[in-house]
């Protein structure tokens, strides 16, 4: 048995591991991956401390040709990369070919980021002084990751962290850490200094929190839940370290009685569902004026009648399974929960039987939801979404705003008028118009407001904002 090992100072590390399951097909071991233990991640903290120095001060075209060569082979292996990911994960063999792609793309990006690290000079208010402001690493950086995006995550905090002359202790997810091991063996292969990026595969609360107590880690950028960024935030206070967190969302999905009907199912269809409603900033509640409620209602549930929910290796398959049992077990409950507050479920939310055992959820639509039920307030993570009903546009951006979250709002309207005004208004840090709350670009900035998120920006170039520390310098001429 080949156990994917943990990579501490350069060298791959760890004896045995636990196995990674396939979530449409519980009978398919992905691999077995090492458990990094506490004693490992202090190991791989200072092994990332000790790299620092040079690394900090490493040429930018070394660094460029290290992304540039991850980038390609990452991109050269999609195919193969975006079933790993699948098999792992549960998105749709399409959806994880694109997310590989995207990692890709994402190294792509900030291999040429390195060669664009600028400053500033400004005269000094005092003569004969100049001012320079320029750009320095923070240092070792933590990095945590979700399961949802097994590879592009990852991309989008390792790819700026090593760009701007960072050093790493990246943790994945327990469910996926296949894509995780993939990319940290790209990188290493393409010429990273040992000690640079340190694998610490494991345990939340033995990984994760070794590295939050540990002063040496100067930076953490997480994702995940509310409760344990809520965790790297104090941990973090405690230790006057810099902090990026990306947890829940619910995003709001606004349909106008002025809406071309196609575009506004299609977009309500993805961003509920697709991707098996497993994205931060997939749509859950669904807000529509009601002229339009019944055809839209309507319109969504023959739509659901061509979606296919199967095996996510398997052709035609749209959905694919929900991540694992704890997931599934919170999808159902909060389905059994709608009902009880009063919600009607108008379409699906059984479990289904497929020829593989797995976690088929058929995607669950709510009507006659209000905006204070549990279905409409909390994140359920699922393909669980709820229609609320509304009188007209003021209420529906009321509505669409009255929730503690703010990472993504969609509206579909042909009217200009209120496009602009919900662009302007939504307290999200995205807006989508006529488009699904998910899915976004790799070159501008990601991330949202109130409780979904704190820190500064991730991707783009609004990254360095996190990944570098500003410097001024006063020379006298
Ligand atoms: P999710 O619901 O997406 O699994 P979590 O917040 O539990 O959200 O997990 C996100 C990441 O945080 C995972 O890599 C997980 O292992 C890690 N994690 C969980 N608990 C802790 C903790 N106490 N300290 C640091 N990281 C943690």
């Amino acid at each position: 048995m080949t156990i994917h090992q943990n990579l501490i100072a350069g060298e791959w590390v760890g004896a045995d591991g636990v196995e990674n399951i396939n979530p449409s097909n519980t009978g398919d071991v992905v691999g077995t991956y090492a458990r990094a233990s506490a004693e490992d991640t202090k190991s791989a903290i200072a092994a990332a401390k000790a790299a620092f120095p040079a690394w900090s001060r490493s040429g930018i075209l070394e660094r460029h040709a290290i992304l540039r060569k991850a980038a390609d082979e990452i991109l050269a292996r999609k195919e193969e990369l975006g079933r790993l990911l699948s098999r792992e994960e549960g998105k749709t063999l399409a959806e994880g070919i694109g997310e590989t792609v995207r990692a890709g793309q994402i190294f792509d990006f900030f291999a040429g980021e390195c060669l664009r690290l600028a400053g500033e000079v400004l005269p000094s208010v005092r003569p004969n002084i100049g001012v320079e402001i320029t750009r320095e690493p923070v240092g070792v950086v933590g990095i945590i990751t979700p399961w949802n995006f097994p590879i592009a995550i990852p991309a989008w905090k390792i790819a700026p962290a090593l760009c701007y002359g960072n050093t790493v202790v990246f943790k994945p997810a327990e469910l996926v850490p296949g894509c995780s091991w993939a990319i940290v063996d790209i990188l290493v292969r393409a010429g990273l200094p040992k000690g640079v990026l340190n694998l610490v595969m494991g345990k939340g609360s033995v990984v994760g929190q070794t590295m939050l107590d540990s002063p040496d880690v100067n930076a953490i950028t997480f994702t995940g839940s509310t409760g344990t960024g809520k965790r790297v935030a104090v941990a973090s206070v405690e230790h006057n370290r810099k902090y990026q967190l990306e947890m829940g969302g619910k995003n709001p999905f606004v349909v106008l009685d002025d809406a071309d009907l196609d575009v506004a199912v299609e977009a309500a269809v993805n961003s509920a569902f697709f991707s098996t409603g497993q994205r931060c900033t997939a749509s859950s509640r669904v807000i529509v004026t009601e002229g339009i409620h019944d055809r839209f209602v309507a319109a969504v549930g023959e739509r659901l009648k061509s979606v296919v929910v199967d095996d996510a290796l398997k052709a035609g398959t749209h959905i694919g399974p929900v991540v694992d049992e704890t997931q599934l077990k919170q999808d159902t409950d909060y389905i059994e929960i709608g009902q009880k507050e009063g919600a009607k479920l108008a379409f699906g939310g059984e479990l289904l039987k497929r020829d593989t055992p797995g976690f088929y959820l058929a995607p669950a639509l709510f009507t006659e939801a209000t905006n204070e039920m549990r279905i409409s307030r909390e994140e359920i993570f699922g393909p669980v979404a709820a229609v609320i009903r509304v009188k007209d546009y003021e209420e529906a951006l009321a509505i669409a705003n009255d929730t503690p979250f703010g990472l993504s709002s969609g509206i579909a309207t042909t009217s200009l008028k209120h496009a602009t005004h919900f662009k302007r208004n939504a307290e999200a840090g995205m807006v989508m118009v006529n488009l699904p709350t998910a899915g976004v670009d790799f070159h501008v900035p990601f991330g949202g407001r109130k409780g979904s998120s704190f820190g500064s920006r991730e991707q783009g170039k609004y990254a360095n904002e996190f990944y570098t520390t500003v410097k001024t310098a006063y020379t006298l001429a």
